[in-house]
């Protein structure tokens, strides 16, 4: 059986995706209505997520942020990978420290491990590896969204 090309969900906004859950046609496209509803979980989980990891936010305590200058310093970034504890903004040269917050890595998690289960086991075993491969992209990508820069507590 040929199904219709289904729309890219996964690009659709929470409330784009309930409007479209509101306005398919349920009898004609089933699979869409598991689709929009699947996404649905997703977005949603991500939102509360977002919004957790937000409200947890001080001035003294930002993401991907230096806490001084307040301008973006990437996780991959030599500043944020250097050696030691304290790390120097290589905007206005003021030390920061580099903190897991492990309330946001829980919650990242949730999320990463649903998406994790839809998306990278079937990736994985179509290319003929062990789905348990992409555990480990999940687990450090959790870990990457729950870093949080921060002031030196001697400050
Ligand atoms: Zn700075």
């Amino acid at each position: 059986m040929i199904d219709e090309i289904q729309p890219n969900y996964a690009s659709y906004s929470i409330d784009e995706l309930e409007d479209a859950l509101r306005h398919v046609d349920s009898e004609a496209y089933p699979q869409r209505v598991q689709a929009i509803k699947q996404e649905l979980q997703i977005k949603r989980a991500q939102h509360t997520a977002a919004k957790q990891a937000n409200t947890e936010h001080s001035d003294n305590e930002q993401f991907f942020k230096c806490p001084s200058c307040l301008k973006s310093i990437s996780f991959f970034s030599k500043a944020a990978n250097s050696w030691g504890k304290t790390k120097t903004c290589p905007h206005c040269g003021a030390h920061f420290e580099v903190r897991m917050n492990y309330v946001a890595l829980a919650i990242a998690l949730v999320p990463l491990v649903f998406v994790h289960r839809l998306l990278f086991i079937p990736i994985l075993v179509a290319m003929g590896l062990p789905g348990a491969i992409g555990m480990g992209v999940v687990t450090g990508t959790a870990m990457a969204l729950s870093m949080r820069f921060k002031k030196p507590s001697q400050d």
